[in-house]
């Protein structure tokens, strides 16, 4: 893995899961790593800022901060993001429009206030984390679902807009990652120990993706290791987006 000695990065949703991950990562290979979140309690040597992703003016006031504090920003990782289950017939208006201002516009107002500090590097990057959701067609996930298809369309059109001022844009597509997202749904589950044994098995590679294993993906997109790549999503899914297995 590359040195990001001398790069300044920016991390949403940091506090938790893939993006505390992939902040952590960043960092231990020598990142100056500023996380946003709601609740920015994040250990040294991450620097946290609260902000709110579905508001536009905590998300200038974070962007101006983090660029003072770290002088210059070089990547941008869009990762907060929330969940929502149900069909079409399930959730009302009001879901929709909080769902999609956290998971889509959420990534319209952090890049849009980061851009001018992107514009100044040498080594500019943006990973978006996006879900296999975006083209899996997964039951009863059908706004989370819209969100990261949506994600999936704009880390694209980001790409061709930015790519001829020197900023890549590419986004991974993690399976089921192991992180408090995922305890949160099976803490609720009659069966906590057997709907996660059932989980597992549904993987192709007979577990879940670790958060770990997505920040690597993340820390390569953003690395100048992949200075040629722009405009791609790369999969972290144990193969749930392509295998086709027999049934067990
Ligand atoms: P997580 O719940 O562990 O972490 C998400 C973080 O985002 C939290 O710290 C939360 O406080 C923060 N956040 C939420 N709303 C925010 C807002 N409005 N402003 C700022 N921060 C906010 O979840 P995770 O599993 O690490 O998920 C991270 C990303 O990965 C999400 O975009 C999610 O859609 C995506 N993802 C997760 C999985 C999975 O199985 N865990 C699979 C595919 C994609």
């Amino acid at each position: 893995m590359t040195d990001f000695a001398g790069l300044r990065a920016v991390v949403t949703g940091g506090a938790s899961g893939i993006g505390l991950a992939a902040a952590t990562l960043l960092a231990a290979r020598g990142a100056e790593v500023v996380v946003f979140d709601l609740k920015p309690d994040v250990p040294p040597p991450l620097v946290g800022i609260a902000a709110d992703v579905s508001d536009d003016s905590s998300v200038r006031d974070a962007v101006s901060a983090a660029a003072l504090k770290l002088g210059g920003i070089d990547i941008l990782v869009n990762n907060a993001g929330i969940g929502a289950q149900g069909t079409v017939a399930g959730n009302e208006d009001e879901e929709w429009h909080r769902v999609l201002d956290v998971n889509v516009v959420g990534i319209a107002r952090v890049t849009r206030a980061t851009l001018p500090y992107l514009r100044r590097s040498s080594a500019a990057a943006i990973v978006n984390t996006c879900s296999i959701a975006a083209t899996a067609g997964l039951p009863n996930r059908a706004l989370y679902s819209a969100s990261k298809g949506a994600v999936l369309a704009l880390t694209m059109a980001m790409a061709a807009d930015h790519v001829r001022e020197g900023i890549r844009v590419n986004c991974v597509n993690p399976g089921t990652a192991d992180t408090p997202w995922v305890g949160r749904l099976l803490d609720v589950a009659t069966d906590p120990a057997a709907e996660r044994a059932a989980l597992e098995a549904r993987q192709p590679l007979g577990r879940l993706v670790s958060a770990d294993e997505v920040a690597l993906a993340i820390a390569y997109l953003a690395s100048p290791l992949a200075g040629s790549t722009t405009g791609t999503a790369l999969a972290v899914d144990g193969g749930m987006q392509n295998l086709r297995l027999p049934a067990a």
